[in-house]
This record gives structure tokens, C-alpha cells and sequence, in this order.
């Protein structure tokens, strides 16, 4: 759902894209921003008549206003990770704000990073409370900062309760984490992210505030989906990740066409292939990487796939050694940028993949094991 954003422009190398849901959601923040702002300025006794805009423009302004101080309050997030040496891969604008997409979590300054955005955007706030009551200008214009800065500081609080994963949320893990650990740090951390939302729920319907409803339906499932990527994890903990990949490889030439491998990968009912390249003459035949069936079919699904097998291989397939941690993979694939992660031997050769199915099938047996255990 976050790759249907379009690029707008890139800020420090991270792509800003903009959802398709801001474009729909953008006349209804306008229509809302319009009405608290007729609100403050007739409690700031502004008459109608001596305005040069009409509300419904000046909800306009405060709406994209709004998504611009949206994505500095996500770029404050990215800045912190930049600094602590986690790329950022994009910015989302969408419906109920941003979403940066890091490349992996950064435990130690979890924290940290949570609470960047949350004080970006009470900075905003201050800075525009205070152009309010020191700039001479149109009253008008003073009655919209005074309702920017009001809702910048709506969005700082809201963003600061502890509903993981929302900023506070995380803060509250990255706070506890010291003291008990990653496992039950996230499972109070969730924990009360879910009771949060269940919250959120029933205020949202009572009240009838259906964008509550959404957000509370949001934190629950990202609740609940962490909780889950924290089990897997520390269900394959201290397990190498030989023992679980699958070795079930094909190979194939970097000039041969996917429909081909594909062909074959199926009949010989094979996850994926190493992608070799032998140049003329049979010299210097090497392994350039690899390509899972998931990557052909994307491919090819799309109707006009690349010319060649070497053309369709992810660039930068995460790795990992035959004997590391298997529950390292977990946030590899977590992040849903890879198919797979490649095994590789002592040296630069795949022996085999893990790919969701191979955690899903080793979560199964270890649930399915585990049973009369927890049962008694
Ligand atoms: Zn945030």
C-alpha cells in the first residue's frame, strides 16, 4: 500500500512521495481547517466582512500548510536515523500523515528517533504561536497562525500517546527496553498499543469521528503485527540459518529470458535460481546473484518484462552466512523491499534462500511443537 506514492522530490537523497489517498483526503482537511479557522477568528472577533479570503481558501493554505509541516515532522524522524546510520529509503505522504520507511530498526536509539518528529512539530507550533502574537500584520493572517500552530501542537500530542507504533509508542519501548529487555519491552510497548486503540475505537464511533476509527483500526494491526515479527524473532533466535533456508536452486544464465527460467524453475519445482555469468568463451564464469520465483512472476505479471534473467535480479538482495542468526533474516524480509534473503557459504557461493515461507513453515512446527508444552 506504500509503494503507490509518486515522487516528488528528494530531500538528502530520500524520495518524498505523495500517496494518492493525500489528494482525496486534501479538500476534506481543507473543509476542516476551514471551519476552525472561522472558529478562531470569530472567537479572535474578526468580522466576516473585512477578510480579503474567504474561510474556504484560507483552509486551503492551513491544509497544505499542514502536510508540509507533516513532512518536516517525518523528515525529523529520518534525520536522527541518518545520523545514526539508518538509510531511509522514502517519505509517504498519505490520509492520516507520513510514514518514513527506514531500512531497519535502530533499537538503541529508538527513542530518540520517536520523539524527533513529536518535538518537530511542538517546534512549529511555538514558532508559529509566536509569530502570532508578535507580528503586526492582518488580522486574518494571525488568526490562521494562531490555527496552525494549534494544530501542530494537536498533531505533536496525539502523535506522543503511547499507541505503538505511533511516535509515543516507540518511545515508550526505546525507554523500557534498558530495563526489560527487547521481548517484553515490546510486548508491554503493543500491548498497551492495542488497549490504545481499542480506546481510540469506541470514542471514534461514539463520537462518530470515522478518521478516529481508522487510526485506532491502523494501531492495532501494526500493534498486533510487531508483536508477532517480535515472537518470530525470538522464536528463531540462537538457530542458524542453514537449518531453516531452502536449497531448493536452480541456476540460470544472466542472457537467458525469465519466461524461460520460469518455465523451469517450475517443472523442476525450485524457489528460485543463482544467476551466473559466463562470457564468451566459458572465462571467468561467476555468480552474479540471485532471482526467486516471486521476482520472475512480478516481472512478468506486468506484461512487459526485462529481455533477460540478469536485468529481472534484485540488486541488493540482503545476505547472510550460512551460520548466522536465523532471526536476523525476520527484518530483512520485514521491510518487504526483498523476496528473499540469499545464503551464502564460506565464500560467494548461494546455497540456499529464505524466503516468508520458510519462516512461516518453521513458526508453524515450532507452534505446532510448542503446544502441550504451553498447555501443561
Ligand atoms: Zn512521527
Amino acid at each position: 500500500m506504500f509503494d503507490h506514492g509518486l515522487t516528488v522530490l528528494r530531500i538528502r537523497g530520500i524520495p518524498i512521495k505523495l500517496h494518492i489517498t493525500l489528494l482525496i483526503f486534501l479538500p476534506y482537511v481543507a473543509y476542516v481547517a476551514a471551519s476552525q479557522f472561522s472558529l478562531i477568528a470569530s472567537s479572535l472577533e474578526i468580522p466576516l466582512e473585512s477578510m480579503r479570503l474567504p474561510p474556504l481558501a484560507w483552509g486551503g493554505i492551513l491544509a497544505v500548510g499542514l502536510f508540509v509541516a507533516v513532512l518536516a515532522h517525518e523528515l525529523a524522524h529520518s534525520f536522527v536515523a541518518l545520523r545514526n546510520g539508518v538509510r531511509v529509503r522514502s517519505i509517504t505522504l498519505m490520509m492520516l500523515g507520513g510514514v518514513s520507511l527506514m531500512e531497519r530498526d535502530d533499537p538503541e536509539h529508538e527513542a530518540w528517533m520517536a520523539f524527533a518528529g513529536p518535538l518537530m512539530s511542538f517546534g512549529i507550533a511555538l514558532g508559529s504561536y509566536g509569530a502570532y502574537r508578535l507580528l503586526p500584520g492582518p488580522a486574518e493572517v494571525r488568526a490562521a497562525l494562531l490555527a496552525f500552530a494549534l494544530t501542530n501542537a494537536i498533531i505533536g500530542a496525539f502523535n506522543l500517546l503511547p499507541a505503538f507504533p505511533m511516535d509515543g509508542g516507540r518511545v515508550l519501548r526505546g525507554l523500557l527496553r534498558r530495563r526489560l529487555g527487547p521481548v517484553r519491552a515490546t510486548r508491554v510497548a503493543t500491548a498497551v498499543g492495542r488497549g490504545m486503540a481499542v480506546v481510540f475505537g469506541l470514542f471514534g464511533l461514539l463520537s462518530w469521528n470515522f478518521i478516529l476509527v481508522l487510526i485506532a483500526v491502523f494501531v492495532y494491526m501494526g500493534a498486533s503485527s510487531e508483536q508477532a515479527r517480535s515472537s518470530t524473532r525470538e522464536l528463531l533466535r540462537g538457530v542458524p540459518v542453514a537449518r531453516f533456508m531452502t536449497d531448493r536452486l536452480g541456476d540460470a544464465y544472466a542472457d537467458e529470458s525469465p519466461r524461460a527460467v520460469a518455465e523451469r524453475l517450475l517443472r523442476d519445482n525450485l524457489v528460485g535460481a543463482r544467476v551466473i555469468d559466463e562470457p564468451v568463451g566459458g572465462e571467468g564464469r561467476r555468480e552474479i546473484g540471485v532471482v526467486t520465483v516471486w521476482d520472475l512472476a512480478r516481472q512478468l505479471g506486468r506484461g512487459v518484462a526485462p529481455a533477460t534473467v540478469g536485468a529481472v535480479m534484485p540488486v541488493d538482495v540482503p545476505r547472510a552466512r550460512a551460520d548466522d542468526d536465523a532471526s536476523r533474516s525476520i527484518d530483512a524480509l520485514a521491510s518487504g523491499e526483498a523476496s528473499a534473503v540469499a545464503v551464502l557459504d564460506g565464500g560467494e557461493h548461494v546455497i540456499g534462500l529464505v524466503t516468508t515461507a520458510e519462516i512461516q513453515r518453521a513458526l508453524a512446527l515450532a507452534g505446532a511443537l510448542g503446544a502441550p508444552r504451553a498447555g501443561g
